[in-house]
């Protein structure tokens, strides 16, 4: 007996009707990404493991435990399963020189992998829809950034989604903060949970950022990063906020806030909700300018964000957000099986016109009944009934029925008319969806 097999822990199928809301859902990033004039880039999700775990820079969850890293077996190379995407953009920007001619604005979107707990709104596969904004040094790029954010959220419905701004400052000011967090940790030894001993020295500032109750009052009094900000930092942040204010966009200094990824500096956000439970952030990004020497090409700023796939859409159904499973404009019914061969080449013209039309398939016993064939053509949601009868066919025609009207408050007609197979093409439109 063969086992029976299931996908991997932590990783999911995406089926319908989920599948469909997924879809909606990244033809709306799309579409917006290209009016803010944002290109989108695909990379590997098999990158060398070497574009992660870097020599300079500090330790973080994800590199320290939570990547599927593995050997080629073949040729002994060292591979991770990209844990997020923003590494595998810089890479791919300086492999193909695309800062050449310019400054880019691009988007990605995929499956990311993270080896954590999984639980509502944490997975192993997730997906990430991210925008990179690469050679633009200014605040103004981060605050379009965090504008088109808020029009995603303004354009799906949701409400309820909070921003928070932080800035990084520079690595300099980074460090002497650093020197004076871990002498304030150090004298506070016995308040420190096993996280924070294990990252004290590694990557102390994630610290800041924990969701340990026991250890909120111990990080609310620690030195703050701001107040280790010099003049340029400063101007660069209240120039983001100064754009923010002036879209009318609503915000909250979260001193706290730092990223999962060590190589962010300057501007750092997140947008929050309270309605996910424990998992409520469902975007978050910042400025990278270190990143791309980090990775061995030359400087260049860079700012971007990732959203969480899944946890904007588990937030759509929280809100009732999600549309209407898609339904096609047209259902053929079909009783007798010897008509099958005239029936199809005429719903491929329709299709081709641009109608969705779902075909009556035969079973092992035929077509059947009439009356099933209504109840599935009724079941599809189509708003019609192309009925390919004896007598219609006979009169090279097609008879329709409205099974419901154009809005789902006004009755179908009850009239059925009758239309000509050899003019398809002139009748096809009147079938599309409104
Ligand atoms: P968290 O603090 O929730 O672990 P993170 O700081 O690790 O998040 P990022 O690396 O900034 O997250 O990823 C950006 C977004 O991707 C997150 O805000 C979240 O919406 C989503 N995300 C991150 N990890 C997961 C995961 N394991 N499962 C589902 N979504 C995730
Ligand atoms: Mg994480």
């Amino acid at each position: 007996m063969t086992e029976k097999l299931s996908a991997v822990k932590g990783m999911n199928d995406i089926a319908p009707p989920a599948s469909a809301h997924w879809e909606w859902l990244e033809d709306k990033l799309c579409a917006l990404m290209r009016r803010y004039g944002y290109r989108n880039l695909r990379t590997p999700i098999v990158e060398p493991t070497a574009l992660f775990v870097r020599g300079l820079g500090e330790v973080t969850d994800i590199v320290e435990k939570e990547m599927y890293s593995f050997e080629d077996r073949l040729n002994g190379e060292q591979l991770t399963l990209r844990p997020e995407n923003t590494a595998g953009v810089v890479r791919a920007v300086l492999e193909h020189s695309l800062l050449y001619e310019g400054p880019r604005r691009l988007y990605y979107m995929g499956p990311m992998f993270r080896h954590e707990r999984p639980q509502r709104g944490r997975y192993r596969q997730f997906h990430q829809f991210g925008a990179e904004a690469l050679g633009f040094a200014g605040p103004d790029v981060d605050a379009e950034l965090i504008v088109l954010a808020c029009d995603l959220w303004a354009e799906l419905g949701l409400t309820g989604i909070e921003l928070e701004i932080n800035s990084l400052g520079q690595p300099a000011e980074r460090l002497a903060h650093r020197q004076a967090l871990i002498a304030y940790l150090e004298a506070h030894a016995g308040q420190l949970d096993e996280d924070a001993k294990r990252r004290l020295h590694s990557n102390p500032l994630r610290i800041l950022d924990t969701k340990n109750p026991a250890m909120q009052e111990l990080v609310n009094a620690a030195p703050r990063l701001m107040d280790h900000l010099g003049a340029e930092s400063l101007d660069h942040f209240n120039r983001l906020r100064g754009l923010l204010d002036a879209h009318g966009i609503a915000y909250r200094i979260n001193p706290r806030l730092v990223r999962g990824m060590d190589y962010y500096n300057l501007s750092v956000f997140e947008f929050v909700t309270t309605q996910l439970g424990s998992q409520g952030t469902v975007c978050a990004g910042g400025r990278y300018d270190g990143l791309f020497e980090q990775i061995g090409g030359k400087a260049a700023p860079a700012v971007g964000w990732a959203l969480g796939m899944e946890r904007i859409l588990e937030l759509l159904k929280e809100q009732n957000r999600l549309p209407a499973q898609p339904a096609p404009d047209a259902y053929a019914v079909v009783p007798d099986v010897a008509h099958v061969p005239r029936v199809m080449p005429v719903l491929r013209v329709l299709r081709q016109q641009g109608v969705n039309v779902q075909m009556h398939a035969a079973g092992a016993d035929g077509m059947g009944s009439m009356k099933s064939q209504f109840k599935k053509a009724d079941a599809s949601g189509a708003r019609f009934a192309l009925i390919f009868g004896e007598q219609e066919v006979q009169q090279d025609a097609v008879a329709l029925k409205a099974l419901r009207g154009p809005r789902s408050d006004v009755p179908a007609e009850t009239a059925q008319s009758l239309l000509p197979l050899a003019g398809v093409a002139d009748w096809a439109a009147r079938l599309r969806a409104p």
